[in-house]
């Protein structure tokens, strides 16, 4: 199996992402306070969701420590589950890309309490380098380093992760405003974090296709290295650009998020569009964040020329009763389509 940056060369990698919101969407995590205890609550929750999404096309298994770090335990009264969850949920993964011939990645994410200078900056630093050892200790292929709205908080991921000797993918999250907090254009925060070692740059979470699409070109532009586009799977605006603003018109004008943005949610084929223009744009590493379903994951990786194990079950209308045109379809049904 080639390395991270040898498979990028040859043509696109898929990863899946957005474990958080799929575990809270079938039960088995809580809203608001966001932690994977699942990973130790019911694990085979989690191999299972990483099974559908390698089925759907997905090239890496992430390990779900989003958010499993110290700094977020820490408010929740839960450090002591700080280790085993991080263990046991890299080991999950781990399994499941052994067994599938899929990348196994590790996981350090935005931690909520840093600020810009020395005193947070200590604390942040030693949040993700014991993440990252645990990481390299279960031999992951790379370590994700996610959803940064700081830039100096993913350099402070990125530099733990080198120092581990390990591959970075180093993807910012970019709100409303289209700035990250310290650094107003992401594109030079890309460019900074690939200064610092960082093997592939880009953006993940917050935005979906309509609105992140517009923020890669000037990425691309800015580093050589390969380039990460990662959106959530809704309809965002210019008017309402994240999926934290998004206002349901329907239920007079709430914020959808986080546990009502169904009916912003894109159809897989707006996943294939964004997949073939971000391709056009040279984006390399492609995936699906908060939100992503297995429906959404197969049409990325179709779209990016795969062909997963899902796709022998992708649709083919000509065989539907009354919208197909295969042979021994019913004339009279065919006809009665228009009435449906
Ligand atoms: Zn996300």
């Amino acid at each position: 199996m080639p390395d991270l940056l040898e498979a990028l060369g040859q043509g696109p990698v898929v990863c899946a992402e957005g474990y958080l919101f799929e575990c809270e969407r079938r039960g088995y995590l809580q809203a608001g306070a966001f932690v994977p205890e699942v990973v130790l609550e019911h694990p085979e929750v989690v191999e299972e969701l990483h099974r559908e999404f390698v089925h759907a096309g997905s090239d890496v298994v992430e390990a779900f420590t989003y958010y499993g770090h110290r700094e977020k335990l820490r408010v929740l009264g839960k450090e002591d589950i700080l280790e085993p969850l991080n263990r046991q949920a890299l080991a999950i993964a781990a399994k499941v890309a052994r067994e599938t011939g899929t990348y196994v990645a590790g996981n350090i994410c935005n931690t909520n309490v840093y600020e810009p200078g020395e005193a947070a900056g200590r604390s942040v630093r030693a949040a993700f380098e014991e993440q990252v050892g645990w990481a390299a200790e279960a031999g992951v292929d790379f370590v994700i380093a996610e959803t940064f709205s700081w830039a100096g908080e993913a350099l402070l991921g990125l530099a733990a992760i080198k120092a581990a000797g390990l591959p970075a993918v180093v993807t910012y999250a970019v709100h409303r405003e289209g700035t990250l907090r310290d650094v107003a254009d992401p594109a030079e925060a890309c460019r900074m974090a690939e200064q610092e070692g960082a093997d592939v740059v880009g953006l993940n979470c917050i935005r979906g296709p309509a609105t992140m699409l517009p923020l890669l070109g000037a990425i691309r532009e800015a580093v050589s290295c390969p380039v990460a586009a990662l959106p959530v799977p809704y309809r965002t605006t210019e008017a309402e650009p994240s999926f934290q603003s998004l206002r349901d018109p329907v239920r007079g004008g709430v914020q959808a998020f986080p546990t009502a943005l169904d009916p912003f949610t894109c159809t897989r084929h707006e996943l294939g569009d964004f997949t073939t223009a971000a391709l056009g744009l040279g984006v390399r590493y492609l995936g699906i964040c908060c939100g992503a379903g297995p429906q959404h994951v197969r049409a990325m990786a179709e779209a990016a020329g795969k062909i997963p194990p899902a796709s022998a079950y992708s649709p083919d209308m000509t065989k539907h009763s009354f919208l197909g045109t295969a042979p021994g379809i019913n004339q009279s049904y065919r006809e009665y389509a228009p009435n449906l």
